[in-house]
């Protein structure tokens, strides 16, 4: 991603600050775990926290939902994020990689965008 995408979200943003995310041009998507372990999935003004959740133990594998690899169930994390706007009423549940670092060398940002867009925007 160039420097003059973010210039013009950011622009778009400005002047239009009701703008729907949905139509701002892609921005900057960040990925990662915070010191208390929550996970975080931002493109601004979009941001979700997930956390980590205990799922039942199966020794089928799954599919991460950001680099979409297949993951044995012992390197994968379930974690569910409040949606926003929703009183935290509404959830929205995510597999993940247990391993945010490496997962986020391998995640596409259209994917990180696709799953803030459906946990917020629908
Ligand atoms: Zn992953």
């Amino acid at each position: 991603m160039n420097e003059d995408t973010f210039d013009e979200r950011e622009l778009i943003l400005e002047l239009f600050p009701g703008t729907s995310p949905a139509l701002l041009p892609p921005g900057e998507v960040l990925y990662y775990r915070d010191a208390q372990g929550y996970i975080h999935i931002q493109e601004d003004p979009l941001h979700m926290v997930f956390e980590p959740i205990q799922m039942q133990p199966s020794i089928k594998p799954v599919l991460c939902e950001a680099c979409r690899v297949q993951i044995s169930r012992t390197t994968a994390v379930f974690v569910r994020g409040v949606v926003p706007d929703s009183g935290g009423r509404r959830f929205r549940y995510l597999t993940l990689c247990e391993d945010t670092e490496a997962c986020r060398e391998r995640a596409r940002p259209e994917h990180l965008r696709e799953i803030l867009r459906r946990g917020i925007l629908h």
